[in-house]
């Protein structure tokens, strides 16, 4: 039988990384090329490595040329994200026999993130509720099915409550496991491992951590969409290796602005390396390490927090 995450998840802490389609040949040369990222991140021995979905599928070729290449590792499963965006049930269908047809059986059900100034997700289905239903009713148990779950709550949840009752019935429709939106408050993320236990929630929860690697892609992730706390610690990090006027121009006028570069990078992986600490006691299922398409940084990390030295 091909391994399932969710069974290695329910057995031990899992390992894995998330990559994202490169826009440009130059790109995926460096992400899927021989002795490229990927074929070193391989090497590290993940138990997955899955791949981002373009809200509306506009870079599904390259998606599936990307989890074709990591399924040539042995050992190592390909798992797709895919949402709900500009679907209709018929090319939810197609798509996900095409991952069938390609030997990719695991797939992480998203809504999608609506692109701007959209008011839904311009297909037959409105949520990952519905996809994950859909899926076991065209597909059966063809698929592994992994949703997000968001410890502070979905941006646009009316209440973290609904947002938790939301998640168990993705469980109900027959999601396998959890993966979960970056969270660094670590208060509100044992409070809501606690409230999704009581709430019946008992498939395996993954953890997603993005490295902490510059100031302009953390405030990013955290503002852009997502609406996450700030725990103190960070926050300090970011304001002592400030780029003046701030870390968004091209041409700032700091004259240190290299060195906080530099000294921001080392301080965040030390951060990333102490969170890894705090969820790996925390009692949860795995570690997802958002790998960025780097791999010299993910690998300082991994090496550091001890992740690979699993046998
Ligand atoms: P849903 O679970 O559908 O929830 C969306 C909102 O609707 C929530 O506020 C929820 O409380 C509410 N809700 C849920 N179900 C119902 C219901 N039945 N009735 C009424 N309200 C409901 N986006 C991409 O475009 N591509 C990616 O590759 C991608 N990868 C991701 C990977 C991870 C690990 C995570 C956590 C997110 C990822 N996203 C990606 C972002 C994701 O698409 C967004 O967070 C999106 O806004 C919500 O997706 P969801 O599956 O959580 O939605």
């Amino acid at each position: 039988m091909p391994a399932k995450v969710s069974d290695i998840m329910n057995k031990r802490m899992a390992f894995s990384f998330e990559v994202f389609p490169p826009k440009t040949e130059e790109g995926m040369k460096k992400l899927i090329g021989a002795d490229g990222v990927l074929d070193k991140l391989c090497a590290t021995l993940p138990d997955y490595i899955s791949c981002t979905y373009g809200a509306g599928g506009s870079n599904v070729g390259l998606n599936v040329e990307v989890l074709d290449a990591v399924k040539a590792h042995s050992g190592v499963i390909p798992i797709t994200h895919f949402t709900c965006i500009g679907h209709t049930k018929e090319s939810i269908k197609q798509q996900l026999q095409n991952y069938l047809d390609h030997g990719i059986n695991h797939i992480l059900a998203l809504r999608g993130d609506l692109p701007f100034g959209w008011t839904g997700t311009g297909g037959d289905l409105s949520y990952a509720t519905e996809l994950v239903a859909y899926i076991r009713k065209e597909f059966g148990d063809k698929f592994t099915i992994g949703v997000a779950g968001s410890p502070e709550g979905h941006i646009a949840c009316r209440s973290l409550e609904a947002d938790i009752a939301y998640l168990k019935q993705k469980q109900d429709n027959g999601a396998d496991f959890i993966m979960t939106q970056l969270c660094w408050d670590m208060d509100q993320f044992r409070y809501w491992r606690d409230a999704i236990a009581a709430a019946g929630i008992t498939i395996p929860v993954d953890v997603g951590i993005m490295p902490v690697l510059d100031a302009k892609s953390t405030i990013n992730m955290a503002f852009s969409r997502n609406g996450c706390v700030l725990p103190r610690k960070l926050a300090e990090i970011i304001s002592k290796h400030w780029i003046f006027p701030d870390p968004f121009v091209s041409d700032p006028y700091d004259a240190d602005a290299a060195a906080k570069k530099a000294s921001f990078k080392a301080a965040g992986i030390e951060y990333t390396i102490g969170l890894i600490d705090e969820y790996r006691v925390s009692g949860i299922n795995g570690i997802h390490l958002y790998a960025l398409n780097k791999y010299d940084e993910v690998a300082a990390i991994i090496k550091e927090s001890g992740l690979i030295d699993r046998v």
